[in-house]
């Protein structure tokens, strides 16, 4: 193989390597967003709890108020049984402490029934609170991972980046060009093998897409140093032999 294609090969495993620390360091941002999205789940569901118990609490006292004033109210009454004059007068102020007991029971019963689901309200409080110190706990330590993540590959990454430029100064601006499409068009792999179907036939396809080579492509390869495309895909076809 000469120089040139040597380079190109080089130059793709530098990439290679370059796309994978990428793809280490996105990983690690993923989860540390995914937790951050559970994150903010977790407080709004406290934060709507957190007001469903407010409402609760100022429903309650409002019933508390509501049953003062009937116990005033039927105090009064029955202040006013006593002075009663007539059976009538007797007889309608009883029907209205009758009423107002019947009503207060209601409010009671309310305000218990209120008063029960509170509590499953603060449990559920107490639940999500403890979920989120954990989901914090868990993004403290991914964001930690990924920190050393990128500090434990900055060199490595470095040293990628100064091979590249290395490898990059020995291929023509136009076939770097030419390389850095293809590459885009083909996930980060620009070059692809060409093989041969059958040791004593001369069937060679791309390793790319697996589709037919020309000999006249593998003779150009076996010949001179220069860049051959596959007519297929367009992948910068190599002989490895
Ligand atoms: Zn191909």
């Amino acid at each position: 193989m000469g120089e040139l294609l040597d380079a190109l090969r080089r130059l793709q495993e530098v990439e290679r390597q370059l796309a994978g620390l990428r793809r280490g360091e996105e990983k690690r941002k993923r989860q540390i967003q995914s937790q951050k999205r559970q994150i903010a789940k977790s407080t709004e569901l406290v934060q709507q709890k957190q007001a469903e118990l407010r409402q609760n609490q100022m429903e309650v006292d409002r019933l508390e108020l509501d049953l003062k004033s009937r116990e005033e109210s039927l105090a009064k009454h029955r202040a006013a049984l006593n002075k009663a004059k007539t059976n009538r007068e007797y007889a309608s102020i009883l029907t209205a402490i009758n009423t107002e007991k019947v009503d207060s029971a209601k409010i009671e019963a309310r305000e218990l029934q209120i008063m029960s689901s509170v509590d499953g309200v603060k449990a559920a409080i107490c639940q999500s609170q403890e979920q989120l110190l954990t989901l914090n706990q868990r993004l403290a330590e991914a964001e930690r991972q990924s920190q050393e993540y990128i500090e434990g590959t900055r060199e490595r990454r470095s040293e990628l980046e100064a091979e590249r430029e290395r490898v990059a100064e020995g291929i023509p601006p136009a076939t770097l060009a030419t390389f850095a499409r293809v590459a885009e068009h083909h996930d980060g792999e620009a070059l692809a093998e060409i093989v041969r179907l059958h040791p004593k036939r001369d069937e060679f396809v791309c390793a790319g897409c697996h589709m037919k080579v020309t000999l006249e492509i593998v003779n150009a390869l076996q010949s001179r140093d220069e860049v051959q495309s596959c007519d297929a895909c367009g992948r910068l076809l190599y002989l490895n032999i």
